[in-house]
């Protein structure tokens, strides 16, 4: 009889597509034989082991899905490094709550000082948030909108790129834009303006949009949007790579790069 129950209770489990609690269950219930925990207690433990696994198996895929370059977490991010970054608004930016209300995330500084790592912190927090993302590179988003605009499939391209609760576009700026992939990326900032979030790094100053986009009105336009609506991160301090490799007594103290 009991071997009855066992077999229908581990059904339901199945068709209620409690799979972890079912796949745990004979542990759980000698657990439970043993610790004699109250009838509410074993509830709770049952749906704490299933809303923990789904949760997991939820990052796991957004993380994938989003295709972060490398794993950074703002655990492993030295704040002590760049005290003129705003610390309390990058913790406020990890709740994900400015993807709630489709804000953008603008993260100015020069080379080497974590702008790539905080924009892959901020978006795995995104996903742990519940936020589907996607991580791109400046380079690689133009890359694949040109094309797609040769072969006839700029709508579908825009639509992928529209998708995502938060888009990361990292590194815009390092290479000037030509004229067309300007009205291309400007295409797609009109289209996620106010439904979706966009978080931009990048090492140019706002002043000097004109000159990436190639066109002053078109920045001033692609500006216009992001900036509405929008929380903006600052780093002025050292470059973190150069830091590292002083510390480990590759550069000469009045060294060139040293002094840059
Ligand atoms: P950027 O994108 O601004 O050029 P990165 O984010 O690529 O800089 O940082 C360069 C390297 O230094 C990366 O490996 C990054 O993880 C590390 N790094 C930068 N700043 C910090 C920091 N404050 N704490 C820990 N690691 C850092
Ligand atoms: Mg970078």
């Amino acid at each position: 009889m009991s071997e009855l129950v066992h077999a229908r209770v581990l059904e339901h489990l199945e068709r209620l597509r409690l799979g972890h609690v079912a796949e745990r269950l004979d542990a759980l219930l000698s657990d439970a034989a043993r610790s004699e925990p109250t009838y509410l207690d074993f509830l709770d433990q049952l749906l704490r082991e299933e809303v923990g696994a789904k949760q997991r198996k939820r990052v796991a895929m957004g993380i994938q899905i989003a295709h972060f370059p490398a794993v950074k977490t703002l655990e492993d991010f030295d704040f002590r490094f760049q005290p003129s970054l705003d610390q309390k608004l990058v913790r406020e930016l990890s709740t994900g709550r400015f993807i709630a209300n489709a804000e953008n995330v603008l993260l100015f500084g020069p080379p080497g000082v974590g702008k790539t790592h905080l924009a892959i912190a901020l978006g795995r927090a995104s996903v742990e948030a519940g936020h589907s993302v996607l991580f791109t590179s400046a380079t690689a988003l133009l890359g694949a909108l040109s094309r797609a605009e040769a072969e006839g499939e700029l709508a579908d391209r825009l639509l992928f790129y529209a998708k995502p609760k938060l888009l990361i576009i990292d590194e815009l700026g390092y290479l000037p834009f030509e004229k067309r992939s300007a009205h291309l990326f400007f295409q797609l900032v009109a289209r996620r303006y106010e439904r979706g979030s966009l978080l931009v790094t990048t090492n140019q100053l706002v002043t000097q949009w004109g000159t990436v986009f190639g066109d002053e009105v078109l920045a001033a336009a692609i500006l216009d949007r992001l900036l509405h609506h929008s929380h903006t991160l600052m780093i002025q301090g050292e470059s973190y790579r150069l830091k590292q490799r002083k510390k480990a007594g590759l550069l000469a103290k009045n060294s060139p790069e040293n002094r840059g």
